[in-house]
């Protein structure tokens, strides 16, 4: 397999690491039920007097009860059915006859009937409902934290300045540390601290875990007394009785970065695992969706609640491994040829899979790379 994306040819960038913070900006990677308009055909019919309005809604309401998100009258026009619903081989009043109309109802309902096109879906975003209602009114909920993603306002400054922090550090570990490979951090949120760094390597070269995002799952899981891959890399020790552990830290990224007067601020460590009881490893396994709720009930577990930051966009195999690992939000700096959130394809869209993580896109005007 393709290691996750072929980074871009470098060009050389010696500012200090907050010369540029006002380039780097964040978008969220929202998926296309946010974005497009999606309409359907359905077939409307025309009522012929008001009087009939009340049989022929009661009557649709129980038979046909799809399109719920819309407003089934607008104008004396009555929504009927889609047209997908109705078999080659019938018309629309032979569909209407399986359903045992009433004789009035389906008298009406076949009156002047035409195909309308109609949202196919209820609107997630305000924008998409004003649109939509162009074509046929329809049900909206305003949702302030969807508003939010999609106009930038969900995070705060400071968070804004931590996310764009660590876009720098990307770019930096990437040229300084790994010889111009994808790296990636692991953060706990709740204290802005470093848990994990890794860097895509060519001492892992089976299985595709030379991916760095594969490493940095692996070494998330040292920090909480696992890991399954042999490493020749050095990784830090933690002190007696500390409270925090450095271990899912590669010692050439930490020394690196305690070195360097520009991060002297940063916060390195993961709380340290507390043994679950099976009990509660049955609740948390059940209940990974709540993030970081569970990282302060149960302590550290994979990735639950945890911020993954990437220079390249991950791979497919990669970015299933943050669903399997329960990331709570990825940020990547750099889209890849192969890339399973935004280029190729929005993983974090399906709705099938057991665990959703947020998406972010770093955007610059280059001056990071
Ligand atoms: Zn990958």
């Amino acid at each position: 397999m393709d290691a996750c994306g072929s980074p871009p040819p470098v060009k050389r960038n010696r500012q200090s690491p907050t010369d540029n913070e006002d380039s780097v900006g964040i978008r969220a990677v929202l998926s296309d039920e946010y974005n497009e308009i999606a309409l359907i055909k359905v077939h409307s019919c025309q009522l012929e007097t008001k009087q009939q309005l009340q049989s022929v809604i009661q009557e649709l309401s129980q038979k046909l009860p799809r399109l719920q998100h819309l407003k089934r009258v607008h104008d004396r026009n009555v929504l009927i059915c889609p047209t997908s619903d109705i078999g080659d081989a019938e018309t629309l009043e032979e569909h209407l006859q399986r359903y045992a109309f009433s004789t009035n109802v389906l008298r009406a309902l076949c009156h002047q009937v035409k195909v309308v096109e109609v949202p196919a879906r209820m609107p997630k975003l305000r924008v998409q409902y004003e649109q939509m209602i162009q074509h046929w009114p329809c049900k909206f909920h305003p949702n302030h934290y969807s508003e939010s993603l999609r106009n930038g306002s969900n995070f705060s400054i400071s968070q804004r300045i931590f996310h764009k922090r660590m876009a720098q550090l990307l770019a930096r570990l990437s040229r300084d540390v790994n010889k111009d490979r994808p790296v990636g951090i692991c953060v706990d949120p709740r204290q802005s601290s470093i848990v994990s760094i890794a860097g895509t390597s060519e001492s892992y070269s089976a299985h595709g875990h030379e991916h760095c995002s594969m490493l940095l799952v692996d070494f998330v899981a040292r920090s909480q007394q696992g890991g399954a891959l042999k490493s020749d890399l050095s990784f830090v020790e933690d002190g007696e009785k500390a409270e925090t552990t450095l271990r899912g830290l590669p010692k050439a990224y930490y020394d690196y970065l305690k070195k360097n007067e520009a991060y002297q601020d940063l916060k390195f460590g993961a709380e340290v695992s507390r043994k679950c009881q099976p009990q509660q490893q049955v609740l948390l396994n059940a209940d990974h969706s709540q993030g970081a709720d569970n990282l302060t009930k149960y302590g550290p577990y994979l990735c639950t609640g945890y911020d993954v930051y990437l220079l390249q966009e991950p791979c497919l195999m990669c970015s299933m491994a943050f669903v399997h690992s329960r990331a709570k939000r990825i940020f990547f700096l750099r889209p890849s040829d192969n890339g399973a959130l935004v280029t190729r394809f929005q993983l974090h869209a399906v709705k099938e899979l057991n665990h959703h993580y947020e998406v972010f896109q770093f955007t610059t005007d280059g001056s990071l790379t």
